[in-house]
C-alpha cells in the first residue's frame, strides 16, 4: 500500500495468538497429532502467514479446501504437508498424488482413480478414508464398510494411513454427536480389525476442547485457533483473539432532525445528530445483515451505533457521544471491544462466515 493511500479498512493479526491459542488445543484436547485448519486463507487470517507460524509447531498437516491452497502452502516453503479436507476433483488428484499431499478419499471410484495415478507414477499413495457419520457431505456410509475393505486389498498401489469423518452438530447438539462419535468408534475399531490406522480424526475445535472421543488420535481445529471457542469452555478464557478489524472516519457532521441516513431512508434522524461515515462497507466483509440489529463500532473508546443500511463501502454511525469524533480518527469494527461473536449474533450468521467473509481489499497487518 503506497503510503500515500492510506488503507479505509485493515485487519491487525496476531500470529503469536493464533500459535498460543494451537497450544491451548493441544493441552485442552492431548491428541497425539494436530491438523490445524487453515482453508479459506486461515479462516481470512492469511494462509501463508498461518502457516509459516505454525509450521514448526509439531503437527502433522494443514488442513485445506483445496489443491490451490495446498500449493500456496509449499510455495511459502512449509513442510508440513497439506490435507485436502474436500474430496479433490478429478483433475486435481494427479498433482495431490505427484506431491504425496492428502486428501479425503469418499468414493470406491475415487479409490480407483488414486490407485491408477500412484501406479502410474510408481508410487505407493498413503491414503485416508472419509466415512459419513452424519454430516451428509461425503464418505462412506456404515453399510458399505464391508465392501470398501474387501475391495482396497485390490489396490495395491494405496496405501490405508488415516479415518476421518466430520461432525456437524459438536457445537449444537450433544445427543447426535455423541451418536455420531459411536458410529465413528464402531468403523473404526472394524477397520483396525483388518488393517492399523495411523490417523484417527473427528475433532473439530468443539469435540476437541469438550468430547472425549477413544479413537481420535488427530484433532482438526479450526475456528478455535483464530480465538474463539464454538462452545461454553473452561479453555475459552486462555484463547487470544488473533484478528482485530479497524477502518477510519471520512466525514463527520451533524445532521438535522428529520433526515434520512442511507439506502431506502430506513433510518430517520429524530433530533440533530452527529453522524460520522466509516471507510468500510459490505465489500469488505461488513456485512448488510448488521444493519438495524444494534451494531456499532469504537470511536475514541465510545460505542456508537450503526445508522441505516450497510454500504459497498462505507457506513454511517451516530458519533454523538464521542465528541472529539473527527475525519481520520481510527474506528475499531471488530476487537477487543466487538468481538468477532457479537458481529456474528447481530448479522444472524456464524463466526467462520464473518472471518472468511472480510475481503481480499482489506490488507492484513502482522505482528
Ligand atoms: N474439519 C473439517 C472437515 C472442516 O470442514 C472444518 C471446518 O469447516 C474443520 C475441521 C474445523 O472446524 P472448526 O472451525 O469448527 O474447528
Amino acid at each position: 500500500m503506497p503510503a500515500t493511500s492510506p488503507p479505509r479498512a485493515w485487519a491487525e493479526i496476531d500470529l503469536g495468538a493464533i500459535r498460543h491459542n494451537l497450544n491451548v488445543v493441544k493441552q485442552a484436547a492431548k491428541g497425539e497429532y494436530y491438523m490445524p485448519v487453515v482453508k479459506a486463507g486461515a479462516y481470512g487470517h492469511g494462509l501463508e502467514q498461518v502457516c509459516r507460524t505454525l509450521d514448526s509447531e509439531g503437527i502433522a498437516f494443514f488442513g485445506v479446501a483445496n489443491v490451490g491452497e495446498a500449493r500456496r502452502i509449499s510455495q511459502a516453503g512449509c513442510r508440513t504437508r497439506p490435507y485436502i479436507l474436500g474430496p479433490a476433483f478429478p483433475e486435481e488428484r494427479e498433482e495431490i498424488v505427484l506431491n504425496g499431499w492428502r486428501s479425503f478419499i469418499s468414493t470406491m471410484e475415487e479409490a480407483a482413480h488414486y490407485n491408477s495415478l500412484a501406479r502410474l507414477y510408481g508410487k505407493t499413495l498413503p491414503i485416508h478414508l472419509s466415512v459419513d457419520t452424519g454430516m451428509g457431505r461425503g464418505g462412506f456410509l456404515p453399510d458399505q464398510l464391508e465392501e470398501l475393505l474387501s475391495r482396497l486389498g485390490e489396490l495395491d498401489s494405496l496405501h490405508l494411513e488415516g479415518l476421518g469423518a466430520h461432525l456437524p452438530c459438536a457445537d449444537e447438539d450433544r445427543e447426535i454427536t455423541l451418536r455420531q462419535i459411536s458410529r465413528f468408534e464402531q468403523m473404526a475399531a472394524r477397520i483396525r480389525e483388518k488393517l492399523p490406522l495411523k490417523y484417527c480424526h473427528l475433532a473439530n475445535s468443539a469435540a476437541s476442547l469438550d468430547y472425549e472421543i477413544p479413537s481420535n488420535n488427530m484433532c482438526r481445529p479450526g475456528l478455535v485457533l483464530y480465538g474463539f471457542s464454538p462452545i461454553p469452555s473452561p479453555w475459552a478464557a486462555q484463547l487470544k483473539p488473533a484478528m482485530a478489524l479497524f477502518s477510519r472516519l471520512t466525514v463527520v457532521r451533524t445532521l438535522p432532525e428529520g433526515h434520512g441516513i442511507s439506502y431506502g431512508g430506513t433510518f430517520v434522524t429524530d433530533h440533530p445528530t452527529r453522524v460520522a461515515t466509516v471507510g468500510i462497507g459490505y465489500a469488505d466483509g461488513y456485512l448488510r445483515s448488521l444493519a438495524h440489529k444494534g451494531a456499532r463500532v469504537m470511536v475514541d473508546g465510545v460505542s456508537c451505533p450503526l445508522l441505516g443500511r450497510v454500504t459497498m463501502d462505507q457506513i454511517m454511525v451516530d458519533v454523538s457521544r464521542a465528541p472529539h469524533a473527527e475525519p481520520g480518527m481510527t474506528a475499531e469494527i471488530m476487537g477487543p471491544h466487538i468481538p468477532v461473536t457479537e458481529l456474528a449474533e447481530k448479522a444472524g450468521t456464524i463466526s467462520w462466515e464473518i472471518f472468511t467473509g472480510i475481503g481480499p481489499r482489506v490488507p492484513r497487518h502482522y505482528t
